[in-house]
């Protein structure tokens, strides 16, 4: 396996790829032309994105002192033009902090969820405040934020999202009446997903998959340049070796929209799935510090084995069951048993921001992670059958919509 190689893709796929844009179909290329020069033949596979361009956002203070904050909007969210209400402080999902909520607009702790989100217009809030960035750190990036199309289910309303200063400002200068005001428009856009197979002799497939698209104000070194470029040298370590089943790799776009790449693939290609034994993701390696870990969506006959599996191999790592939030999850979704392999960081690569760079990264533990994913497909595409148990235990189907949100749908369709 050649790491200098593997690092030097890494390299080339150092730029902000965003959902939907030409920078993240020219990430796509960079990795199909790649392909071909180890004689791999690959194919784009389109599929719908929906991009907002925000054409106006403001957000200011009207009493009892007057002040306009730099804000972003929530794309996806309604349009508002000077929306005047008081401000609530949804601290948490209390009855009382619904209570304050009603009719106003609320500051939300944290990142906005699907529960929170839920909450809120069950709480018949009229528009909502969230906050990003480190309360130390002088000069945050203000990050631009999605509502999501699993949270509009619940309803719609403007949003914008501010600094985490500013956010305490308002609490401490008691800030009582905010005005909103967001404008945006829809485009629809493509998005890509890249597909290369390697053939074996038997009906069976493996799927490899890892994302290649990162959020904006981001180069996603870590998120998830490394996973992508590991699934290269995976690729051309299996080309020509013999082998007895089929791996098939795809690399997704869109998926920190909400697993769209791998949410388009498991919808466009339902009659492969019932072929597909096992999918290995690979979402984030290579960080300096960090902790390995194998989270999987499947039997916990799989969880053992990989446990086994890394006390064999001498690398360590934290196997257990449960659902990752990557494109693992779609294929889980739809009955195929998935495993994610990550890297922790333990608090030195960053995610979603501007420090996600390479130089929180080391060539070498990338190189260990990728040998011994290298390792764990091989092993699988060589096994005389492969082992894993196709039945979805209840308690991920359970995870799993909780973790798709229809769980509170259920609870909405029961009320
Ligand atoms: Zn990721």
């Amino acid at each position: 396996m050649n790491i200098g190689k593997e690092y030097e893709l890494l390299n080339q796929l150092y730029f902000e790829r965003i959902s939907g844009t030409e920078s993240e179909l020219k990430a796509c290329r960079i990795i199909a032309d790649e392909l071909t020069k180890i004689g791999l033949d690959s194919r784009i596979e389109a599929f719908d994105v929906v991009r907002n361009t925000v054409q106006k956002v403001k957000f200011e203070v009207t009493e009892p002192y007057h002040k306009v904050y730099e804000a972003t909007a929530y794309m996806g969210c309604v349009n508002a033009d000077g929306l005047s209400a008081e401000l609530a402080y949804f601290e948490s999902d209390t009855p009382v902090s619904r209570k304050n909520a009603e009719g106003r607009i609320a500051l939300v702790n944290g990142y906005l969820g699907m529960n929170k989100f839920k909450a809120l217009c069950e709480a018949h809030a009229i528009g909502f405040i969230t906050y990003n960035g480190d309360i130390d750190r002088e000069e945050n990036d203000l990050d631009p934020r999605e509502l999501r199309e699993s949270s509009q289910v619940f309803g719609n309303m403007p949003g914008v999202n501010i600094r985490i200063q500013d956010a305490i400002e308002l609490i401490e200068r008691q800030a009582t009446h905010v005005k909103l005001t967001v404008e945006q428009t829809m485009q629809d856009e493509k998005s890509h997903n890249l597909i290369c197979e390697i053939k074996g002799e038997s009906e069976d497939w493996i799927v490899c998959c890892a994302h290649y698209d990162s959020v904006p104000n981001s180069k996603g070194a870590y998120d998830n340049a490394t996973g992508a470029v590991c699934l290269y040298s995976i690729a051309e370590e299996l080309k020509d070796r013999h082998l007895k089943h089929n791996i098939r790799f795809i690399w997704c776009g869109s998926e920190e929209r909400g697993l769209l790449g791998s949410k388009a693939y498991v919808k466009d290609h339902g009659e492969e799935l019932e072929h597909i034994k096992l999918v290995v993701n690979v979402d984030m390696l290579g960080s300096v510090l960090g902790n390995r870990i194998a989270v999987s969506t499947a039997d916990m006959s799989l969880v053992h084995y990989i446990d086994y599996y890394a006390r064999v191999e001498g690398y360590p790592l934290e196997s257990s069951q449960g659902v990752y939030s990557s494109d693992s999850t779609p294929f889980a979704d739809a009955g195929v048993p998935a495993v994610s392999f990550a890297r922790g960081s333990a608090g030195t690569a960053r995610i979603h921001c501007r420090f996600d760079v390479m130089e929180h990264l080391s060539q070498r533990i990338l190189g260990e992670d990728t040998e011994f994913i290298l390792k764990f497909v091989e092993t699988m595409a060589n096994a005389y059958v492969i082992p894993v148990v196709r039945e979805m235990p209840d308690n991920m189907k359970e995870e799993l919509d909780k973790y798709l949100g229809r769980d509170l749908l259920k609870k909405e369709e029961k009320k």
